[in-house]
């Protein structure tokens, strides 16, 4: 057969690579600084505050599609410039590329009134000082329509847009077919209003009498905010102010107001100026979001207005072509100092707030509490559900103990259902912080925290910063994602990880969970060592000893571990206080008493150094996000909540047929357990990607390690994805 080498593979010539026409570039380049009406509006407005405006005013028709008029009282724009004025590229704000390291006007690309002229018909009417009368002239694709025509003007300039996107036909159509833009607009201005507190600025719908946004200029932030967002806003909002002068790294400076515990909203609002600039900051938008649900948890979602400034140096604003994204340098370190104001200035608004955590579990039990206290029968009030017992009563790890072990302890002989149930109901106290100064300059911390950052793995921290959470893939790993890469993550490793980091962090700074009941420490040790496989062979009395000399060593060291680490133990010998590690957590309280065991035995507690990396450890692994105890009951691990199960299994049903004992009927299910399995495996999911992702972002450094021991597995393809699963 005759083949001819020579052709290009698929058959045919390759494709001609041609010069695009420059009006095609320029459309093309056009619908990316405009993007809607609202994108037109923004550059409008900015250009009329360039412009040294004091007043501004907006009209708009149809959602900005066929009528977009802005104008101003500013300095208004010489004749001679006119016929430049909508070319790309033109603009009186910049003229070398190093003028871009020191800008202050929003504008210095020269592009948004030429892109304007590609997918709309542009109108500007100016008048500069001292002239008799101002201009009118009509641009199309960047030139003069006409020469300009002299006519009466006021002060500044008006921009009127006409049809925009009246050639772009599938961007019209879907601007149409979503919501008119209307709102975003107002939004916008809104966003203005409150930043230039001294322009006065209106937005209305064209025809309407009444503006949608008015603000008169004035002295005060409050008022401003007022002005737009109404009394009920005003009147829940704390100022805010930071700055950070004496950081090596940069000078920086925020002020701003946030909503305090009364404020309710669905919604975020958050408007945000870096050097005057209206720009979005999602991690930072993230990271205060993440701080008012650790410390309110019921309150509702923040409003929150703040103004960055940063040496102009230190922003490049040429990141994002509507200027709208801004980059910072040292963005990590900012975004840190401005959480913790917010958390500080939560926390001392609300010293007396006591906080529930927010565990399914407890709030349940807080709802059982309050109904006891009233007096009420919970049982005929809430029905029987309210009756449902916490799950780490209900561990059923000793089959010889069924109904638990942790009570027994925790209450006493009581038998009293609803009085078990305070047993874990845990509380943050909020203590105000205490000054960290004496407990952060201790050198051995430093070291170790030191020892993270060089042992950091930058790659890593790439994926842990910008990875998408996609899921969890069983009980060990979760499933994330990474620009086009899919990873398996350990939860146990990382999360231990993380609370190891944020021991050491929060050193001698932690609040506070207080237990509803001291916890004897003995009692601890002795369960622990009952559980101990290494200490099979020993008897009682030896664990009754061994227990003795950890009890002894631990209040020996109360006032230290109790200093350092929040873990508060009375003159009596009981725990009363667990630290608070991540917020918006509380560690699995069945492991409470192998933690102090570790803690009575593994921690060294006469060097300095090892002591607090031991005790961090320590702490690590009890906070880590391990399976419940009680085994996931869906799949096969149904079974495991069968009635009677030990009967089943042992002897007289040994070689049953299936079809009568499997678990068809309701009946064969122990429910109330099963409810409870149920509800605790979702609670982890849900604090997993809910708590633990979100803080892993903000304050993991993970470590080299993790590259190579299975903690981090890249899933390379689907075959590989199910090899893994099996191993697990
Ligand atoms: P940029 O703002 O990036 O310079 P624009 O295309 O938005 O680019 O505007 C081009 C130029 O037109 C500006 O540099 C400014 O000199 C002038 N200009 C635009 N709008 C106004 C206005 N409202 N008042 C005065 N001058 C204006
Ligand atoms: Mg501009």
């Amino acid at each position: 057969m005759d083949v001819d080498d020579s052709a290009p593979r698929g058959g045919g010539e390759p494709p001609r690579i041609r010069r695009l026409e420059e009006s095609v570039v320029n459309r093309i380049a056009a619908g990316e600084v405009i993007q809607r009406p609202s994108s037109a509006v923004k550059e409008l407005v900015e250009n009329s505050i360039d412009a040294g405006a004091s007043t501004v005013s907006v009209a708009v028709k149809d959602g900005g599609l066929k009528l977009i008029q802005v104008s101003d009282d500013g300095h208004g724009i010489r004749f001679e410039d006119l016929p430049i004025l909508c070319e790309r590229h033109t603009t009186s704000k910049l003229s070398a590329y190093e003028d871009l390291q020191t800008i202050k006007s929003m504008g210095f690309r020269g592009e948004a009134l030429a892109s304007m002229t590609y997918v709309g018909h542009v109108t500007v009417t100016t008048i500069t000082e001292g002239q008799l009368h101002g201009y009118r002239v009509s641009y199309r694709d960047g030139v003069m329509e006409n020469d300009p025509k002299p006519c009466a003007a006021v002060k500044g300039t008006q921009v009127m847009v006409e049809n925009l996107f009246y050639n772009m036909a599938a961007r019209r159509k879907t601007l149409q077919n979503s919501n008119d833009d209307y709102p975003k607009i107002v939004d916008f201005i809104s966003r203005f209003a409150v930043h230039h507190i001294n322009v006065n600025f209106s937005c209305r719908k064209h025809g309407a009498n009444r503006a949608d946004v008015h603000s008169a200029s004035t002295s005060s932030r409050l008022d401003a905010i007022r002005n737009v967002y109404g009394v009920s806003v005003v009147r829940d909002l704390m100022e805010i102010e930071v700055s950070d002068e004496n950081a090596v790294d940069g000078i920086f400076t925020m002020d701003g107001f946030i909503s305090n515990a009364n404020y309710v909203a669905k919604k975020t609002t958050m408007i945000l100026f870096i050097n005057d600039r209206l720009v979005d900051c999602t991690s930072l938008k993230r990271a205060i979001e993440f701080v008012y649900s650790a410390i309110l948890p019921q309150a509702s979602k923040p409003f929150i207005y703040m103004s960055i400034n940063l040496p102009r140096e230190h922003v490049d604003v040429n990141i994002h072509p509507t200027k709208k994204e801004v980059s910072l340098l040292n963005q990590e370190h900012i975004i840190e100092t401005i959480k913790d104001a917010i958390e500080e200035k939560l926390m001392n608004s609300n010293t007396t707030r006591i906080f529930q955590t927010q565990t399914v579990n407890s709030s349940a039990l807080a709802q059982a509490n309050t109904q006891k206290e009233k007096g009420t029968d919970v049982s005929t009030a809430t029905g029987a559900k309210s009756q449902k017992i916490p799950v780490s009563q209900m561990v059923r790890t000793d089959p010889l103990d069924p109904s638990g072990r942790l009570h027994t302890y925790w209450h006493g002989q009581s038998s009293n259902l609803e009085k078990k149930s305070d047993l874990v109901s845990v509380r943050n106290v909020v203590r105000s912080r205490r000054n960290p100064k004496d407990a952060g300059d201790l050198s051995s911390r430093h070291e170790l925290l030191t020892e993270i950052d060089s042992n950091l793995h930058p790659g890593l921290l790439d994926i842990v910063k910008n990875c998408t959470y996609v899921g969890v893939a069983d009980e060990v790993f979760a499933l994330i994602q990474h620009n086009t890469r899919l990873y398996l993550v350990n939860v146990i490793n990382v999360s231990k990880e993380l609370m190891y980091q944020q021991a050491l962090c929060r050193f001698g700074n932690f609040n506070a969970i207080q237990l509803s009941e001291p916890a004897p420490l003995r009692e601890l040790l002795t369960m622990a060592l009952k559980d101990d496989e290494s200490m099979r062979d020993e008897n009682d009395k030896e664990k009754l000893e061994i227990a003795e000399v950890n009890t002894e060593i631990l209040k020996e060291n109360a006032e230290m571990i109790n200093e350092y680490f929040s873990i508060h133990i009375d003159q009596g010998g009981n725990l009363t206080r667990l630290p608070v590690v991540l917020d918006q957590y509380t560690p699995d309280m069945d492991r409470l008493p192998e933690f102090i065991l570790t803690l009575g035995n593994d921690v060294t507690w006469d060097v300095e150094k090892e002591c607090f990396r031991t005790a961090a450890a320590a702490i690590g692994n009890f906070y880590a996000l391990h399976p419940p105890i009680l085994p996931n009951p869906s799949g096969n691990g149904i079974q495991l909540y069968k009635k009677n199960k030990d009967q089943m299994a042992s002897g007289e049903h040994a070689d049953n047929d299936l079809t009568s004992t499997a678990p068809t009927e309701e009946d064969d299910v122990d429910q109330e357990l099963l409810a409870e399995a149920e509800a605790t495996w979702a609670q982890r999911e849900w604090t997993i990607q809910h708590v633990l992702f979100p803080s892993m972002r903000l304050f993991l450094k993970p470590p080299k390690s993790m590259a190579t021991d299975g903690t981090f597995v890249q899933v390379a393809s689907l075959e590989k994805l199910y090899k893994i699963f099996e191993r697990c």
